[in-house]
This record gives C-alpha cells, structure tokens and sequence, in this order.
C-alpha cells in the first residue's frame, strides 16, 4: 500500500498558491513561454485584455488572433482561444504551450526564478513557439453523405406551411415582419416546397466539461425544439444543406432558450460568467448544426 503523508502540501498546490496569491502567473510565464506569448506579456492591459491576441499555441487558427489573455490572467493563470475554450489555470496555460505533462509543468513552474519552490536543475531549452498553422481538414464524404440523409429525414417529418402544426411558422414571420400571404403566387409553390415546420427538432451542442475545462469532445442533445427548416440550395439547385431555427412557442427565436438550457447542462450559473463567453461557447441558432 503507498503510504500517503495527509500533512504533505503537494507540490502543484504550493505552486498555485504562491503564485495565484502574488499575482505571479505573467512572471511565469515570461520565465518559461517565448515568442507570441511573450509578445502578449508585454502588451498586457487588464482593462484592454481583449485587443491583443495571437495564433492559439494549440490549434493555431487562421487569423493568428485566437489566442490570448484574460483580465485576471496575472491571478488564475488562466488563458483562453476561441476555438479551443478556457485554459482554466496557469498550469493548463503553460502545457498548453509546452505540451508538457502536469508533472513535468509542475516542476518547471516551481523551479522558475519567480517561484523558487524547488532547485533548478531544468533541461528546459527555451521559448516555446506556437505550433504550426492549423490546416483545413479534409472532407469526409461517407460523413457529408450520412448528415445529407438525416437532413433528407428531418424535411421529411416536418409538417408543411400550410398544414395546422405548421402555423408556428407564420407567427415566427409574423414577428418578424414579414407576411407570407404576400408572397408571390409565382413564388409560393417553391417556398413551401422548401421551407417547413418540424414540431420537436432535437438540438445537439457541446457543453460545458468542468473537469477539462474545456468543450466537451461530444455533443449531446439538450432540447427538442419546434424549428424551422429550410433547405439551402447550391448553385445548381440541388439541396445542400439545411438551416435550421429552433422556436419558442410564441413564435420567435429560441436563442435564450437554448443558452438557459446549455446552461442546466454545462452546471454554469449564466448570471457569474461574462457575455464574451456566451459570446463565444453559447449554442445559437446562427450556428446550426446537426449531429450524430
Ligand atoms: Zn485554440
């Protein structure tokens, strides 16, 4: 059996205090992080925090601007990107730069001049540079194909714009200003042809994993919505794809809806988390997508 001292501070803790306590973490991180990081440091303002960015140290991104640090960077450690989500603490900044494990990052943190927890003998080599840029995957048909099916499905157990159920429809552009009656009879047959009203449309997105800090890997379904389908047509006319706009029963966007109820999922009070993050994780109605 190990035999385990409960009056032992570990490491990573001692750590994390002294440095989340002194606001140390940006000293940190200029000991044992070069390059764009570097550059971040330097021009670190709190209150403008948002303005400076840089290529995500993980998955890179195409603008080089997906990166960067937060207002209380310099006490949690924390970082974020917009695609890869929150690097909760100073340690997930610092693997996420390194690509050390935590054991590895624990050490060099409390080997650095600021922290001084240990004696260093680092092999460390110096700055780390952000991985190479991030490259459009391929398309994977037999996935192109299945999502075309289940599009193909979905229109199929949607209700017609002229049917009783399909009445949610015209509240939704009646909200919105707009009147179908107007439509142009020379137009109306193809638009009711395109357009329908599923009664319980499942939503699939990614929550929140408070364990990884991080989007889940797979969505789930959090809702099953009234939603307006409309096939998006390619140039030649053929059904590419199919938006999607999830309704609340009176008839307008369910945006808030869902955000209430990714919220429930994820376990995240939406009143102790800033805009700019619901900005960024929040499932909306823009964003469409189906999965499986
Ligand atoms: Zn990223």
């Amino acid at each position: 059996m190990p035999y385990y001292n409960q009056n032992t501070t570990p490491l990573w803790r001692s750590v994390k205090e002294k440095c989340d306590n002194n606001n140390l973490w940006l000293n940190v991180f200029s000991e044992l992080i070069g390059g764009d990081m570097a550059q971040l440091i330097s021009n670190f303002d709190p209150s403008k925090h948002a303005r400076t960015k840089c290529a995500c140290p993980v998955h890179g991104g195409k603008t080089g601007k997906a990166y960067g640090l937060l207002k209380h960077s310099a006490q949690s450690g924390a970082s974020v990107c917009n695609s890869c989500g929150i690097f909760s603490n100073g340690f997930d900044t610092i693997m996420a730069w390194t690509n050390w494990e935590f054991k590895t990052a624990v050490k060099y943190i409390a080997a650095t001049k600021t922290v001084g927890l240990i004696q260093s003998n680092s092999t460390y080599l110096g700055p780390t540079t952000p991985k190479p840029e991030w490259k459009a995957p391929e398309i994977d048909w037999e996935a192109e194909k299945r999502k075309h099916e289940r599009n193909l499905k979905y229109f199929e157990e949607a209700y017609s714009l002229e049917s009783n159920q399909g009445q949610l429809a015209w509240h939704y552009f009646g909200n919105r200003g707009i009147d179908l009656s107007k439509i142009a009879p020379k137009n109306i047959k193809r638009f009711f042809g395109d357009v329908k009203l599923h009664t319980k449309m499942p939503y699939w997105a990614y929550v929140w994993d408070h364990d990884t800090g991080k989007l889940a890997e797979k969505p789930v379904m959090i809702a099953k919505l009234p939603a307006l389908l409309s096939w998006i047509r390619n140039p030649k006319g053929q059904k590419s794809n199919l938006h999607v706009t999830y309704l609340t029963e009176d008839g307008f966007k369910a945006t808030d809806f869902l955000w209430q109820q990714w919220c429930d999922v994820s376990d995240i009070d939406p009143d102790e988390i800033p805009a700019s993050f619901r900005k960024k994780f929040a499932p909306d109605t823009k964003k469409i997508a189906i999965f499986h």
